[in-house]
């Protein structure tokens, strides 16, 4: 099922089209998005979501349309959705037409979130580190290509997933050139060395996760310390437990890296059942 709503809250046939071809989203892949998870009719980590998109515009210099528009857009899509099980919310604002005054294009759109995506979730997966060809301190010499933004451009983050698949694997950890784990393509990695857990920091380039800032709030509350500090491509595979965190994927244990199945230290299920407990109690009603 797909729910397409504008920001009226007017709903519109998702099959029929929708953007005019001089569009600067599709011409250019400029413009922003988000995805949020939403789970018994209720988005999770709405407000974190929104406030990233607002900050990934700002670095666009776009102005999305406002809190509320999409607040609207939202309830559109949550009141005409009409399955059971998970959606995954998409939130997107391109610049507008070319040549235009500006004003963004906007919409929400539902969509079930996929089988392979729950099979992923209960089985993880297999991962390969790929050179993503920049050094950490790039986001702060050269603004201008984004680092950290969420934004439509999203094409090499594919091909990564693509050369994953040529390679037999299923997801990808980036690198940066001095050895540093950056994230996955569309997912934000996280460790744990016993009860510490740990992520790469946002001022390498990467996007701030709002699962994983949920995970180290409900992990911290349990007792679990954490960290936002540089890792090690070579710290993973001795960590305790390792894992993709992202809205729709929660939380997605990596089994395999390069080909190396990754050493059971005797509490890798007991952490990932743990922490996945964890992350679920922060939306129980
Ligand atoms: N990093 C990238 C590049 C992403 O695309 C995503 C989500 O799609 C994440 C990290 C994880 O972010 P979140 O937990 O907010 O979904």
């Amino acid at each position: 099922m797909t729910v397409l709503a504008l920001l009226d809250g007017t709903i519109v046939d998702h099959t029929a089209p929708l953007l005019r071809a001089d569009d600067l989203g599709p011409l250019r892949g400029d413009g922003v998005f988000e995805t949020i998870l939403v789970v018994d009719g209720r988005p999770r980590e709405l407000g974190p979501h929104l406030e990233r998109l607002a900050r990934s515009a700002a670095l666009l210099d776009l102005s999305p349309p406002p809190r509320a528009d999409w607040e609207r857009g939202v309830e559109a899509v949550l009141g005409a959705w009409r399955e059971p099980g998970e959606m995954a919310l998409r939130l997107v604002c391109t610049r507008g037409v070319e040549g235009g005054d500006g004003t963004p294009t906007a919409w929400a759109m539902g969509t079930a979130v996929s089988p392979e995506v729950l099979r992923r979730r209960e089985q993880g997966v297999s991962v390969i580190t790929l050179d993503r060809g920049y050094a950490p301190d790039l986001v702060e010499r050269a603004p201008w290509l984004l680092l950290g933004a969420k934004t439509l451009s999203y094409a090499v983050n594919m091909a990564a997933l693509r050369e994953a698949a040529r390679r037999d694997a299923d997801e990808v950890v980036f690198v940066a050139t001095d050895g540093s784990v950056l994230e996955g393509p569309t997912s934000t990695v996280v460790l744990a060395e016993g009860r510490h857990l740990r992520t790469p920091p946002p001022d390498s380039g990467i996007l701030v996760g709002t699962t994983q800032l949920a995970l180290f709030r409900a992990a911290e509350r349990a007792g679990f310390t954490t960290s936002v500090e540089p890792v090690g491509v070579d710290e993973l595979v001795g960590a305790d437990g390792l894992w993709l965190v992202s809205s729709v994927r929660q939380l997605t244990q990596v089994r395999t890296l390069d080909g190396r199945e990754l050493p059971d230290t005797g509490t890798r299920a007991a952490l990932h059942s743990e922490l996945t407990d964890l992350l679920a109690s922060e939306y129980r009603v």
